[in-house]
């Protein structure tokens, strides 16, 4: 029984789908591929790519449109049915604005409320977005990228971009490219105050299904601390690693591996990768390896940029191209 189909919890179900009779429960009609959401934003057709039905995911298990109330050892208590199950996977993820994660349950609603957004960015002379992480210093790429006329500022809290990076030269470097495209970096967080203000930050962490605030704790089995029987993996769950998508998907293919007896305790990842496209062709990227390198545009648009991951998103889905 897994509760939430992102990226955890697809990569989860389709891992275990031969040996167990899975569960899926997932309120959502259709997977969002939301690394992709920076640019759909910038170009509003690009997001019916990163909505991705379930139909093909599991051959043997079954994808249940519902959302979890309760998680308890034993089963799962939804507002529409109770599905009952041995083992108990939370993988409800985490929340942020519109659209850089869905707040619908169905995709028609997710596309019309996207594409306002994006008609309302289109419409607006100028554009404030207001973060230093990598959506907001995304998206104000993304949007100089697709609209070269428009007045585009990035209005920064402090003096840094990209402070959530292993080395300082990776936020240092997006400024560069950014002021090289014509990107206005304001730092001290002021802005002009005039134009359309996009808010670029706000992820949330909480698990009401399991009563927890934020991430829940686990051990390095995944098991939640405190609930027998009760996993939890992604963003929901806190294991000392930071909440990405294929962090997300490591950890799940672990407790698969777990499950299937292949595999023990748990090792974190050392370092990490940071990767963030300025439109398809630019952007800096943070490498994995010793001394946590930054490349440049040649590398970003190669590795990330140019396709954003949409294809092997939805391979994994069961959906070709
Ligand atoms: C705009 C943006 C861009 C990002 N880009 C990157 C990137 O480039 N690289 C990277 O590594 N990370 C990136 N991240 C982080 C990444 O999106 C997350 O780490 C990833 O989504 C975590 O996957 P998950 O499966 O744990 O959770 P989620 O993807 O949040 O999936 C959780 C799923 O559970 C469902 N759900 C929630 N509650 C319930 C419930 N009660 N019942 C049933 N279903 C439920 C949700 O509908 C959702 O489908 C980005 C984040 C944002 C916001």
């Amino acid at each position: 029984m897994i509760v939430g189909g992102g990226y955890a919890g697809v990569t989860l179900a389709r891992a275990l789908d031969d040996a167990f009779d899975v569960v899926l429960l997932e309120r959502r009609d259709q997977f969002y591929h939301n690394v992709g959401a920076m640019r759909g934003y910038a170009d509003a057709s690009f997001f019916e790519r990163l909505l991705i039905p379930y139909d093909r995911l599991l051959r043997r298990g079954r994808v249940v449109q519902d959302e979890a109330v309760l998680a308890e050892g034993g089963g799962v208590r939804g507002l529409v049915g109770r599905y009952e199950g041995d083992i108990v996977v939370v993988a409800s993820g985490s929340r942020h604005r519109m659209p850089f994660k869905s707040l619908f349950t169905e995709a028609g609603a997710f596309l019309r409320e996207a594409g306002r957004l994006s008609a309302e960015l289109a419409e607006a002379e100028s554009v404030e977005v207001c973060g230093d992480g990598p959506v907001a210093v995304e998206l104000a790429g993304e949007i100089r990228w697709r609209y070269p006329k428009k007045a585009v500022t990035l209005v920064v809290k402090g003096e840094r971009l990209l402070t959530g990076a292993g080395n300082p030269r990776l936020g240092e470097r997006a400024a560069g490219q950014l002021r090289e495209m014509g990107v206005r970096v304001a730092y001290g967080g002021v802005g002009t105050g005039a134009g359309l203000r996009i808010a670029g930050y706000g992820a949330e962490f909480s698990v009401p299904c399991l009563g927890a605030a934020g991430r829940v704790a686990v051990d390095d089995r995944f098991r939640v601390v405190g609930r027998e029987g009760v996993f939890a993996i992604g963003d929901a769950a806190d294991c000392g690693e930071p909440a990405l998508t294929f962090l997300a998907r490591r950890q799940a293919l672990h407790l698969a591996g777990q499950f299937l007896g292949k595999k023990a305790g748990y090792g974190r990842a050392g370092r990490v990768p940071m990767s963030v496209p300025l439109g398809p062709e630019r952007g800096v990227t943070q490498l994995p390896l010793p001394g946590l390198p930054v490349a440049g545009s040649w590398v970003t648009a190669r590795l990330k940029g140019r396709r954003l991951f949409v294809a092997e998103n939805r391979e994994r889905m069961g959906y070709s191209g």
